[in-house]
């Protein structure tokens, strides 16, 4: 397998693609205090390109000793980190910005290299990722305290905002650059510093942009990248949960693994920012321009492929304009749903991210079809292009009984249902223990507001398919998750309030 490529000895090494693409930024080792090194055990792990299912490169393989060390990195890098100014921490930030800007041709190419996404989605991540940096660098700069009237004549109070100490950030792999830059770029900017342990999928990008914040000047041990396999993500996980050194767990990732950590933060009291799985409903009422909600249904279900914790899930459509809005949609897919590897012009839908997603969503489908769903579109795996495309796909006659009826799919299925008035489709679309996005379309103000009331859901988006920036509080509520990231919210995730009282004034 490995034949095909010519990897450089360097550990910033480019990478040869079956001879003709060449990859920039690609790294071979983890990166902690500031030096780029191999596992202890010197194990490594393949990384996989999902459009050929061909190696990549290897990187370490790290395990519970290394991410301690990594941990004591960034331990040692916070007692000066936390006293840098405001405006220095501003200024690095904004030079990772610069950086990362002026590498998005090569960063995009890592991120569709071992994503899948299409190289026009990964340079829109990188605009997108990077917009937190912008904001985060703007944001750092904010962070006030107050200074509160006191009920006593000789006393003052005072507020300050305290950096927590080292967050251990743990992201996926649909977003891998962005999901970083959310985090890390609103910590550094609180006074804290990282571990980060990226997804096994995707570790190139987290490695990619550790080496620009290190151009950019980010001091040794304020990033870390601690990289493993599956196998050794719960030892990781342990360490990066209890060490008495980390102060906050900022995860990313599944419902199931944000339990897992949840409990191991609780040990140790830690603070806990966690971005969950989504179930989001994409609801459209009669009076909905029709044309603009199936165009923003591509967003909200066909951006990633279907693979976002945002993307819609659920699409409620009133039975009077049912049969217009799945015909307008259909049409869209057919012309606009373009599948193949991310390299390739004009692709807009790459892979599935591995094997067990692929298995995931083709098992969903199929279950659903023996039970008397109907594919408008699509409705199979696309075996002809790899092993892990799968047909951009509309499904309705979809049923209580069905499996896909309440999980969240995560993959270009669109399941179409059917409703009748507004109370009943309120019920149907907070009837799920997720709370992340969600969408309506309609014309009517006073409907758009009670909308807004009442669903259950950390973010509501009227008229729109896309709601993600650095300028808005990104979270859910029950099982989607605890905290916000972006906004001005974004960084207090990071910090404590201190409480200093000021006395004997008048002695
Ligand atoms: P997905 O289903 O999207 O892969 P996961 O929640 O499984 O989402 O994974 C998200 C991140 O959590 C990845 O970096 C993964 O390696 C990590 N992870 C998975 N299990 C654990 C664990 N027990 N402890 C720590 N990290 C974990």
């Amino acid at each position: 397998m490995i034949s095909s490529y010519v990897v450089s000895l360097s550990n910033k090494s480019s990478l040869f693609l079956n001879g003709s693409r060449r990859l920039h930024l690609l790294n071979k080792n983890a990166y902690i205090n500031g030096q780029w090194v191999s596992a202890g055990s010197k194990a490594v792990f393949p990384v996989i390109n999902p459009a050929d299912d061909k190696v990549i490169t290897e990187v370490p393989d790290m395990e519970a000793a290394d991410a301690k060390t990594a941990v004591d990195a960034a331990s040692s890098a916070f007692k000066t980190w936390k006293n840098t100014t405001a405006k220095e921490r501003s200024n690095i930030l904004r030079k990772w910005f610069d950086v990362c800007a002026k590498n998005t041709d090569y960063l995009a190419q890592i991120i569709t290299a071992e994503s899948g996404k299409p190289l026009a989605e990964s340079k829109g991540e990188i605009a997108y990722g990077n917009s937190f940096l912008e904001w985060f660098a703007d944001t750092a700069r904010h962070i006030n305290g107050e200074v509160v009237p006191s009920p006593w004549p000789n006393k003052m109070i005072m507020l300050t905002r305290q950096p927590l100490g080292v967050v251990s950030v743990i992201t996926p792999w649909n977003f891998p650059f962005a999901m970083i830059t959310r985090k890390v770029g609103a910590l550094m900017a609180a006074g804290c510093t990282c571990v980060i342990k990226p997804a096994e999928d995707t570790p190139l990008t987290a490695l990619a942009a550790a080496q620009l914040a290190e151009e950019a000047g980010v001091p040794k041990g304020v990033i870390n990248v601690v990289t493993s396999s599956r196998k050794n993500a719960p030892a990781i996980g342990k360490v990066l949960c209890e060490d008495p050194n980390v102060g906050c767990i900022s995860f990313t990732g599944s419902t199931h693994v944000g339990k897992i950590l949840y409990g191991m933060a609780s040990k140790g009291i830690k603070r806990v920012s966690l971005e969950l799985g989504g179930n989001a409903p994409f609801i459209v009422f009669p009076s909905a321009d029709i044309e603009h909600a199936a165009e923003h249904a591509m967003l909200a279900k066909f951006r990633n492929n279907g693979q976002a914790c945002v993307g819609a899930n659920r699409f409620l459509i009133h039975k009077d304009v049912f049969e217009a809005f799945v015909q307008a949609f259909k049409k869209r897919i057919a012309k606009g749903c373009v599948l193949g590897p991310g390299t390739k012009e004009g692709v807009t839908c790459g892979p599935l991210i591995n094997t067990e997603q692929s298995k995931k969503v083709a098992g969903l489908v199929e279950d659903a079809i023996s039970k008397g769903a109907k594919a408008l579109i699509g409705g199979k795996p696309a075996l002809d292009i790899g092993s892990k495309f799968y047909e951009s796909t509309i499904l309705t006659d979809v049923k209580p009984e069905m499996k896909i009826y309440a999980e969240e799919i995560f993959g270009p299925v669109a399941v179409c249902h059917m409703f009748e008035t507004e109370q009943e489709v309120v019920t149907i679309a907070n009837s799920t223990r997720s709370g992340l996005g969600s969408y309506v379309f309609t014309k009517d103000l006073g409907q758009a507001f009670r909308m807004s009331r009442q669903l259950d859901f950390g973010m509501v988006a009227i008229n729109d398919g896309i709601l993600s920036a650095a300028e808005p509080a990104f979270g859910g509520i029950k099982e989607s998750g605890i905290g916000r990231e972006g906004s001005k919210h974004g960084v207090e995730e990071y910090t404590d309030i201190k409480y200093t009282l000021f006395s004997a004034l008048d002695k």
